[in-house]
């Protein structure tokens, strides 16, 4: 080659599913990706559970993720079922069976921390992670960037990604003052979508997410034992939950996977919407355990509710539970040789399913666009800005529709409960939550039919 290459070391600020990815799209690529984590080390109890989508799943193999490894850690969902508060039945799909029929790819519940394990593996053997490496600042040059660590180090490449989550402190070095503006003057004012003001609204809502890992044995609960089944009712905030598939090397009784699950149930109440360690915080099991307990018995749920179960079943220590905060869409993702992906550019609330996965569609895209620059010489700014075009709208439509979701599902009035309960029965065996699910999945920037040939 004439010019040297463009791209040829990255730095990826966060170990987080979308940072992994992207450094395994870009080794993959012959990139000299590196990953710089806050974490001493990643552990196998933080975090719940996510959906691994179809989208999700075409895109991790388009990054070299065996298609068993992927299968390995997915708990396959089929239905949807939504009951009502006294228990009754509401509705029930087969919006997953059917997405499984069309797409032909893993689709299903799986531990967070199984994907990091999945995607850290072969970059952990080449010593491309590097735990306990805070970054505390970044500054670029006309040659590179240079990332300072907690730890005094500085680390020096010829770009920077942050992938640093929510939170992310590299989006100061994208547009400082309009970082400020997004994130530092955050309106508590609740149950209102500012996307003018461009600040942050703390929703006055808590979550609890826990897992359950010994979901093999039987539930009491028919609906919550039901194993392939994504189970939602809506009395009293949101109760979700669904399967997850457990450990890679163990097997049930019966020689099939195991089975953990994973639930979640927000609440409506006023917290400190600063907290900033959502999933890593050092979790008090007794004090988790005792907040859950209280907010079960001042509210009303019905003996029949699958929370009771979920709760006495919540295996220690793997009970989280933080304030919801939503974020206005940012449209500047990149500045010179740094750029932003996953929440750290696009953070959702946690109501379409696909927050992870959309990290894992931009490894893909930025991967592609970088390689593309490296081997033409082209100035990064320029992939910078193509990717940014390729993933704004796209992630800004999943972020809208999650704010949509958030309003829809949350409860007001019992009057309103029972016409929303109406009208999100008709959605979900009417055939338009399917529909809704397949146009999240279209977009996808991998040809999700070749990922299945391959
Ligand atoms: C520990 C953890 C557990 C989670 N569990 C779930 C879950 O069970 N279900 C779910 O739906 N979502 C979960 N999430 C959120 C979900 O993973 C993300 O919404 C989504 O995958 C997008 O990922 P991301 O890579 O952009 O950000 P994240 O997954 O948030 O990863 C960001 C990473 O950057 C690191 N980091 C932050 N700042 C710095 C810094 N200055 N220097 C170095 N490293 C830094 C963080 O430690 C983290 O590992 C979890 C996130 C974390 C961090």
């Amino acid at each position: 080659r004439m010019s040297p290459p463009a791209v040829h070391r990255v730095a990826v600020v966060g170990g987080g599913i979308g940072g992994l990815a992207l450094a395994r799209a870009l080794v993959r690529k012959g990139i000299d990706a590196h990953v710089y984590e806050q974490a001493p080390s990643f552990s196998s109890t933080a975090g719940a559970g996510f959906i691994l989508q179809p989208n999700g799943s075409a895109c991790l193999q388009a990054i070299g993720v065996p298609r068993d490894e992927i299968e390995q850690i997915v708990h396959p969902l089929r239905d949807v079922t939504l009951i009502g508060g006294a228990g009754r039945l509401l509705a029930r799909s087969n919006a997953f069976g059917d997405m499984q029929r069309r797409y032909a790819q893993p689709l299903g519940g799986a531990l967070r921390a199984e994907l990091v394990d999945v995607l850290a593996h072969p970059l952990a053997a080449e010593h491309r992670i590097h735990w306990a490496s805070r970054v505390v600042a970044v500054a670029q040059d006309d040659e590179g960037v240079t990332a300072t660590l907690e730890t005094g180090e500085r680390v020096r490449a010829d770009i920077l990604i942050g992938a640093d989550g929510v939170h992310s402190q590299i989006a100061y070095a994208i547009d400082a003052a309009h970082e400020r503006l997004l994130r530092e003057s955050p309106r508590p004012g609740g149950y209102r979508f500012q996307p003018a003001l461009g600040t942050n609204s703390y929703e006055h809502e808590r979550v609890f997410y826990g897992v359950i890992l010994d979901a093999d044995l039987p539930f009491r609960h028919e609906e919550l034992g039901n194993p392939h089944t994504l189970l939602e009712e809506l009395s009293h905030g949101e109760f979700i939950s669904y399967g997850l598939g457990r450990g890679r090397d163990e097997r049930s009784a019966d020689g099939g996977p195991c089975r953990a699950l994973m639930w979640m149930q927000t609440v409506r109440e006023a917290g400190d919407y600063k907290a900033r360690d959502e999933w890593t915080a050092a979790r008090d099991p007794a004090r988790a355990n005792d907040a859950l307990r209280a907010f079960i018995a001042r509210s009303p749920f019905h003996d029949d509710h699958p929370i009771r179960e979920a709760a006495e079943r919540t295996a220690r220590g793997r009970l989280s539970s933080f304030p919801i905060s939503a974020r206005a869409h940012r449209d500047v993702w990149h500045h010179g040789r740094i750029c932003l992906l996953g929440d750290a550019a696009h953070a959702t609330l946690p109501y379409t399913a696909q927050g992870l996965n959309m990290s894992i569609e931009d490894a893909v895209v930025l991967a592609d666009v970088l390689a593309d620059a490296d081997a033409s010489g082209s100035p990064v700014h320029a992939a910078f800005a193509a990717y940014t075009r390729v993933r704004h709208a796209r992630t800004k439509a999943c972020v809208a529709q999650a704010e949509a979701n958030a309003a829809l599902l949350r409860s007001r009035a019992a009057l309103l409960d029972r016409w929303r309960d109406s009208l999100l029965g008709a959605v979900v065996s009417g055939g338009v939550l399917q529909y809704a699910f397949n146009a999240q999945i279209e977009g996808c920037p991998v040809d999700i039919q070749s990922a299945r040939a391959a």
